[in-house]
């Protein structure tokens, strides 16, 4: 399932490709055909994203925007267009936006329509913030410190924090040091703080690899290739307890514990992990 990562490249792809020009938009599926035919013609204004929700303004005659959730399958693919307008359509692809360099293709969302700047606005109020577009996460931290419900289950809930999904859940939760099922009310401040300048380290470094990389040699690894403006190699293993159960943590060796909560399966080392 994508993460808030995911979007925030999409929206940064999208906005490379076909901000500030008019763009053809077609349902080849046919099943966002009225919404596309609004669009079709219009100059993209931006694209940008919160947490899993993407939005693409468009400028024609009114301004009107096409929101996207990919939810569990979704794929918004964005391409350079050997095919000068003409590229084959495959698969069931629910909406296309294309120029002449370019076409991107939408397939399986869980939405796809065409809303108006207000109901834009609507989707952002019900959102906690992102990390990948708040500096400060205090908003979230008033709803943590509130609530009853463990840190893991709240770390998913999209009203309290945008973007982070199961496998970053696991992961900052490791790296943190932190017992998943900690009461948001038990948890620290410093330790909230902590968990949020982590999200908006590791955040960026999967927008710029697509990938989701926590452990701190590859981190180091990317932010230095990043820095340098060069290409990123990563090794194979890429998690400290995500989809590890039973496997040994890689700082103590403790089998890695499984359980469900808030609906997804949460990894986590039970040794480790003791803090609030
Ligand atoms: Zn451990």
């Amino acid at each position: 399932m994508p993460e808030g990562h995911t979007l925030h490249r999409i929206a940064r792809d999208l906005d490379a490709a076909f901000a500030g020009a008019p763009a053809r938009f077609s349902s080849p599926q046919g099943r966002f055909a009225d919404g596309a035919a609004l669009l079709d013609g219009g100059e993209v204004v931006e694209a940008r994203a919160h947490g899993k929700h993407l939005f693409v303004e468009v400028d024609s005659h009114e301004t009107r925007i096409l929101h996207v959730h990919l939810g569990l399958i979704g794929t918004f693919t964005i391409d350079a267009d050997p095919y000068a307008g003409e590229r084959p359509v495959v698969g069931m692809v629910r909406a296309r936006i294309e120029n002449d360099a370019h076409v991107a293709d939408l397939r399986g969302p869980m939405t796809c329509a065409v809303i108006t700047p207000e109901d834009e606005a609507a989707v952002h109020a019900k959102l906690g913030p992102d990390p990948l577009r708040d500096v400060t996460g205090d908003r979230a931290w008033e709803r943590v410190t509130r609530s009853k419900k463990s840190i893991a289950a709240l770390l998913m809930d999209q009203a309290v924090l945008a973007g982070v999904g199961n496998v970053y859940r696991c992961e900052v939760l490791f790296r943190a040091g932190v017992d998943p099922m900690t009461p948001g009310t038990r948890l620290r401040r410093e330790t909230w703080d902590e968990i949020w300048a982590d999200l908006r380290r590791l955040l960026p470094l999967g927008v710029a690899t697509s990938r989701i990389v926590t452990l701190p040699e590859q981190v180091e690894q990317i932010e230095t290739a990043l820095a340098k403006g060069e290409e990123v190699y990563l090794t194979e293993r890429d998690s400290f307890v995500y989809k590890r159960t039973g496997e040994p943590c890689l700082v103590c060796g403790t089998p890695v514990s499984a359980t469900d909560v808030a609906g997804r399966t949460l990894y986590w080392c039970a040794t480790c992990q003791t803090g609030r």
